[in-house]
């Protein structure tokens, strides 16, 4: 879709009303079932706790597609994201959600209520009255479908041989040089669980890859877009020239909607950047001359996060495994491990010497 599209739809969904005031005009009983009922409001169908209304009671009605605040009276909705939807109770399909007027007791604005009649809000008087939209106040927000992430796109060609590929050695494969290793510092960056993008200026010409295959620019392609809205060339080439260089290769990890199971329940795609390369010199930027490039090319808060900027190997080689447990730093969620950079591979292995540790925690959570 493109932005004035999105814009205007955003424009239009603003004025649908998910919550109002309604009155309950049927309650009727669900076959084979003593705990819930049927009640109707306006043209939906609900179901609803027994005997907790009755017909004639002006209640909070929420349309599907809501999405409730993070407000205690709503948490018992977070496994569902707190989202309404259309769904099936003993057979009976339900499609909203009924609150008592009360519920509106802790909204901000409230002040005095008087229920079932009149309410003050925000200093002004309201009678409570069936279409009364309090979507606002009760600070409930529409649910956007997400918009999937298109990751092949059309191969212009292979991974190009000026840039190196991202992929990193798993620790469990280096125990022989674990000794070795301990005599470095080492920068632990999160590793996240996206999907590899290289962006990279060569020749003069601006390119995207995938993993393994440089892209087509198309409108849809997700590496490409989100390219396009981080301005990334434009601001690659203006780091590029004020520091003369005539290349420059940046990696990171393509995140969100449609990709990985967005696990870090990010809106559309974002990149998060692990590495810096210099085509010409073939040697990859220190962690820190990386950081200062995003900085100045206005992108340091899509740097990869930082766990530690100078970390040594413990003795114990599974303590070093248990260190890649722990939260993301993006979102509440196991993370899934670390990558380290050596703080002194300047002159060896083009710059950059590293490895990664998958959290185990991780592995178990998502089956693998
Ligand atoms: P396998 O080794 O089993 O084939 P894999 O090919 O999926 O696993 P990963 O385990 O994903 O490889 O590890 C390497 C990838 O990790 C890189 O290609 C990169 O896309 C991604 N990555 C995510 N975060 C980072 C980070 N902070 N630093 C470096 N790479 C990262
Ligand atoms: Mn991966």
């Amino acid at each position: 879709m493109d932005l004035q599209l999105k814009k205007l739809k955003k424009m239009s969904e603003i004025k649908r009303k998910l919550a109002t005031i309604e009155r309950i005009s049927e309650i009727h009983p669900i076959e084979g079932a003593d705990a819930i009922e049927r009640a109707v409001v306006r043209g939906w169908n609900v179901v609803i706790k027994k005997g907790e209304y009755s017909v004639g009671d002006l209640v909070v009605y929420c349309e599907i597609d809501s999405v409730m605040p993070e407000r205690p009276e709503f948490e018992f909705l977070r496994p569902r994201g707190f989202r309404i939807r259309t769904i099936k109770l003993r057979g009976q399909i339900s499609q909203g959600i009924i609150f008592p007027l009360t519920v509106l007791d802790s909204c901000e604005g409230v002040v005095e209520s008087h229920y079932p009649h009149h309410t003050t809000i925000n200093g002004a008087f309201h009678d409570l009255q069936p279409g009364l939209d309090v979507t606002e106040l009760l600070g409930v927000t529409k649910y956007d479908p997400p918009i999937p992430a298109e990751l092949r796109g059309q191969v212009e060609g292979r991974f190009p041989s000026h840039s190196i590929k991202t992929d990193e050695e798993r620790i469990e494969n280096l125990r022989n040089i674990y000794d070795e290793y301990r005599k470095h510092r080492w920068v632990a960056a999160e590793k996240l669980d996206g999907s590899s993008c290289t962006f990279f200026i060569y020749e003069g010409k601006f390119g995207v890859t995938s993993r393994n295959l440089e892209l087509k620019e198309s409108e849809t392609n997700s590496f490409w877009q989100v390219a396009r809205q981080l301005n990334v060339e434009e601001k690659m080439r203006t780091y590029m020239k004020e520091n003369g260089l005539e290349a420059l290769t940046l990696q990171g990890e393509l995140v969100g909607e449609g990709i990985q199971g967005n696990k870090y329940k990010l809106k559309d795609q974002n990149v998060y950047f692990f590495r810096a390369f210099d085509p010409i010199k073939y040697m990859f930027f220190s962690m820190q001359e990386l950081e200062m490039i995003l900085m100045s090319m206005d992108l340091a808060d899509n740097m990869v996060p930082v766990v530690d900027i100078e970390y040594t190997l413990p003795e114990n080689f599974d303590d070093l495994i248990k260190f890649a447990d722990g939260r993301s730093a993006l979102y509440d969620t196991a993370r899934e491990g670390i990558v380290f950079v050596s703080k002194e591979a300047n002159e060896r292995y083009q710059g950059r010497l590293s490895f990664k540790v998958i959290s185990r925690k991780f592995l178990l959570k998502h089956n693998t």
